[in-house]
């Protein structure tokens, strides 16, 4: 549940459920923002809420059973629930297994949403309420934000319905993107993670268009976009740490190299690859797939040698023979990938893939995901230990009471690792001063397969 806000007498509040990736929690955002707006308070609970949102994630069935159970549990502890997201797609499945939901709405369907709570829970008309400017709603920790781009996707790869959930790439525009990623370092974002479903792509809907931003144009481009949000102060002339996810691996990818060598941006690339095998990537219909990724990979570093290169890989795709995924793991041998998440390959209703001939036994899909982890593992192990000796900066996301002994400890993260999915730095003998959000120097003294542990210098 999303945490409380100052309340005015009779005024409505709203509970909110996100589930689902970082886009989802962007969407649940903006909703409880205009919800806001139109003078409703947050409620950190079921029990206080006059109406429960639950923003639900459609993608794969594990995750529409982990939201039928999450709208049930709303229903249980309040009954008074509107249910919206990607899930929000297959409302009558919802009503099938939960007729006493009062409405349902789907992904970016804001304006429904909105006037679902309208109906369900008619705010109340305070007079001061509208004329409070209020910051935006966030729901990560103060220190970073997910700056959204783009919705949509123009691809139609294999095993996804996010084109048909979430329509054609439309892109935002610079300026308002822009905008928005000041307003958050200015309320104390130190960290901005660059979200959309395909964040190379940003702009190729509006041709680029141009908008002027601080006396520049500035063109709707990854580049563009990375080096102004490297112009951004969080005091003392630091730029913030920006991380570029979903980055398909386009040609003008190279681009932006350069400027995490400079210092602009952060050296890290989320780049989801999903297989190695040409075979597999076109039976998966992937975009960017081309041969010479490892010659890049090379080059990057040559340019940045700090760089980080996260991916995301499935194992088990239908018609994937032992040599295919064999080519897989050498590869992944080769690539020497910072941070790897690896997943079996699961049917999503409504997906291409489902029809492809030759799927592959759950006993095979899970064999080869436990031989691709042990990989993966190892060179994750061999990079970290590679990091041990050195000082590396430390964004904080945590800091503990003191134990008996009086030493605070605290959790933080390197440049390498962005929140959620990476891993962490633990950090010993931190001071009771140190809050999250602050950036440190820490002495890398020990590692194992996916975290690292120091103390601050
Ligand atoms: S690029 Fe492929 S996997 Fe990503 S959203 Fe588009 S269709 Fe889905």
């Amino acid at each position: 549940m999303s945490t409380s806000t100052t309340s005015i007498p009779d005024q409505k509040k709203v509970g909110m459920v996100s589930l689902g990736c970082p886009k989802a929690l962007v969407d649940s955002e903006r909703i409880l923002t205009r919800l806001r707006a139109d003078g409703y308070a947050m409620s950190p609970d079921y029990a206080g809420a006059d109406v429960v949102l639950v923003n639900t994630c459609g993608f794969l069935d594990s995750a529409k059973e982990e939201s039928l159970q999450a709208i049930g549990e709303a229903i249980a502890e309040n009954g008074r629930v509107i249910v919206t997201g990607c899930m929000g797609e297959e409302a009558d499945a919802i009503r099938a297994a939960h007729p006493s939901v009062l409405a349902v709405t789907g992904a970016h369907q804001y304006e429904a949403v909105v006037e679902a709570v309208h109906e369900h829970a008619p705010p109340s008309q305070g007079p001061y309420i509208d004329l409070i400017p209020q910051p935006d709603v966030k729901l990560t920790p103060r220190h970073y934000s997910y700056l959204k781009i783009s919705e949509g996707c123009n691809h139609s790869c294999a095993f996804c319905i996010i084109p048909d959930l979430r329509g054609k790439l439309a892109s935002r525009r610079i300026d308002a993107v822009l905008r928005e990623a000041e307003k958050l370092v200015a309320a104390g974002t130190k960290e901005l993670l660059v979200i959309s479903q395909d964040t190379s792509a940003y702009g190729v809907d509006t041709r680029h268009e141009s908008r002027n931003w601080k006396g520049r144009e500035v063109r709707a481009h990854m580049t563009d976009l990375a080096r102004e949000l490297g112009q951004l102060d969080i005091g003392g002339g630091m730029p913030p740490w920006v991380r570029l996810h979903y980055v398909y691996p386009y040609p003008h990818v190279d681009a932006v190299i350069p400027l995490m060598a400079e210092g602009l941006l952060t050296p890290y690339l989320d780049i989801p690859f999903q297989h190695a095998s040409p075979k597999v990537l076109k039976s998966m219909k992937r975009p960017a797939n081309e041969a010479k990724v490892l010659e890049r990979l090379k080059n990057w570093r040559e340019i940045c040698p700090e760089i980080a290169i996260r991916s995301s890989f499935v194992v088990g795709f239908p018609g994937e023979t032992e040599d295919d995924f064999r080519y897989l793991l050498d590869w992944l041998e080769e690539a020497q990938l910072d941070r790897v998440g690896a997943f079996r390959f699961e049917p999503v209703e409504g997906a291409q893939a489902n029809a492809l001939p030759d799927p592959l036994p759950e006993e095979v899909k899970e064999e080869r995901f436990a031989r691709v982890m042990e990989v993966t593992e190892r060179i994750s192990t061999a990079k970290l230990e590679a990091k041990v000796g050195k000082t590396i900066p430390v964004i904080i996301d945590e800091v503990g009471a003191p134990d008996e002994d009086g030493d605070i400890g605290a959790t933080g993260r390197s440049q390498a690792d962005a929140p959620e999915i990476d891993g962490a730095v633990f950090l010993r003998d931190a001071s009771s001063e140190l809050k999250p959000g602050a950036i440190v120097s820490a002495l890398i003294e020990d590692s194992d397969a996916h975290d690292l542990f120091g103390t601050i210098v």
